[in-house]
This record gives C-alpha cells, structure tokens and sequence, in this order.
C-alpha cells in the first residue's frame, strides 16, 4: 500500500508536467473506484488550467481557479505520465489529458478515488476525507510538543496513535515502527505515558524516517515517465519492519512480531522501553 513517501514522490514525479497545462480531455473508462467518478468530469475540466499538483496526508490535490481534483492512489492505485496516444491496459481507469501527455491512474483492486471538490463547496481542508487529519509531519508546525499535547488523555498505545493519523498525518505502519525504534520507544506504551523530551525525539524520527524515504524514492522518480515505467514504490532496508526473528541492527536481540489493532508492528524489546 502506498504510503505519505510514496504519494509525495509521485506529487514530485508528475507535478512538473501539470502545473500550468490546460486539460484538453479526460478519459473514464469505469464506473468508478471506490466511489463513482463524478460523471461530468470531462465538462467540468476540459479547457481549465493546472495551477498545482498538491499534497494532504495521502491524497493528491490537482488544483485548479474553480476547485480541486482529489486523487487517491488506495491500496494498488499509482500514477504514471505517459504519451497521448499509448493504449490503456485492463486496470488504467482514468486519464487526464494535458496536450501531448496524459495523467493515467492504474489501479487494479480499485480502492483508490478520483473526487472532485468545486470552489463552491468550500476550503479544501473542509473535505470530508480532509477535515480530520492531523499536521502534515514535514512541515515545520510538526514537534514533540504537538504530539505531547494532544497525548494526555491518550490511554491507546503510541503505535495506535501515530496509525490514528488525527494528531499527525502519514506515518502508516511501517513509519510507525521504524520512527519508535529510532526514538527508542516501546510502540506498546500508553500514549500519555511518554513525556515531552522522548516526544521531541520521536518526532525527529518521523521527520528522518520520512525524509529519508522520500529521498530514497527519488532515484525513481523517472519511472513516472514512459509505458515500462514502474510504480515508483520502493522498498528500504528497514531497522525492525518486517524482519521478525532477525537480530536488531543496533544490539543484535531478536526483533519481535505483536499485532495492535489487526496490524503487525515490529519491535525490539532491548532498545525500545
Ligand atoms: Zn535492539
């Protein structure tokens, strides 16, 4: 499943061929993904032009003078710019057309959303998908002290929390792991429970972790370009994620496997108290 790194790479993968191009067609060639596409779409684009290729927690904001198109990429979903005329496959549901280029959203469990949200239905981060997110955790109004303030009535554990997303957005499961590694935070301990200086080091590494991946992501970011691309996902060496039973990369105790809320989280026990 894509996660924040892998949605801010594709943002930086095909921003540049779409801030400033006038939309000439639009192809939808399904019903809809996990809601119906807005069916006047085509009428409700053709002739406008890209102001820019955003970003929300997961989701992609296309934005024009008259409103924003709110992509997301779900569970399969990814994005490629390819030329005008390359025949769609099977799982490509929707193109947006900009001159000689298109936008073309593949997605084959069709769990991801094309939305679109008019100036006349308000601010953006009113969106229904949008309202609740919590701060973006690159940008600068991200720290412990945010995550320690809205923590003291938090009795979940702190890997439940980050997952929540309503206190900082994006950092998904595997984030979640490596971050309390980095910071040296058991992902079992209640949230309200961890004081203000191991915040500030929690934070840290979610801004490193992410960037990091970003960064790592960016060695891909020509394979948005041309048919035999690749999605752009990419996988890292992990310090704990994913290598239950594998000795921990820092004091060598062997990294544990527990579920919290249906969802795997790894850990070691001898660097993460
Ligand atoms: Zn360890």
């Amino acid at each position: 499943m894509p996660e924040l790194p892998e949605v801010e790479v594709t943002r930086r993968g095909v921003a540049p061929h779409l801030e400033g191009r006038v939309v000439t067609a639009v192809a939808l060639r399904h019903s809809g993904l996990r809601w119906p596409f807005p069916n006047d779409l085509p009428e409700r684009l053709c002739g406008h032009a890209i102001r820019h290729a955003g970003r929300r927690g997961k989701y992609l904001l296309i934005g024009f003078d008259h409103g924003t198109l709110v992509i997301h990429l779900g569970m399969s979903g990814h994005l490629r710019i390819l030329p005008l005329a390359t025949p769609a496959q099977k799982h490509d549901h929707f193109d947006l057309v900009v001159g000689k280029q298109l936008l073309r959203m593949t997605d084959p469990r069709r769990f991801g959303a094309v939305l679109w949200h008019g100036l006349e239905d308000g601010a953006i981060d009113n969106h229904l998908l949008l309202r609740g997110l919590g701060v973006e955790p690159l940008e600068g109004a991200f720290s412990g002290q945010v995550l320690y303030r809205h923590t003291r009535n938090r009795t979940a554990a702190i890997k439940q929390v980050l997952l929540a997303g309503d206190i900082v957005v994006g950092v998904g499961n595997i984030y979640a792991s490596e971050s309390l590694f980095k910071a040296g935070i058991n992902p079992k301990t209640p949230a309200y429970r961890i004081g203000l200086a191991r915040y500030e080091k929690l934070a840290q590494a979610i801004k490193e972790t992410l960037a990091a991946a970003i960064e790592q992501g960016g060695s891909t970011l020509r394979d948005f370009i041309g048919v035999n691309g690749q999605s752009g996902y990419f996988q890292q060496s992990y310090f704990v994620y994913d290598r239950a039973g594998q000795a921990c990369r820092v004091c060598s105790t062997m990294v544990r496997q527990i579920k919290q809320g249906q969802r795997s989280t790894f850990y070691c026990a001898n660097c993460q108290k």
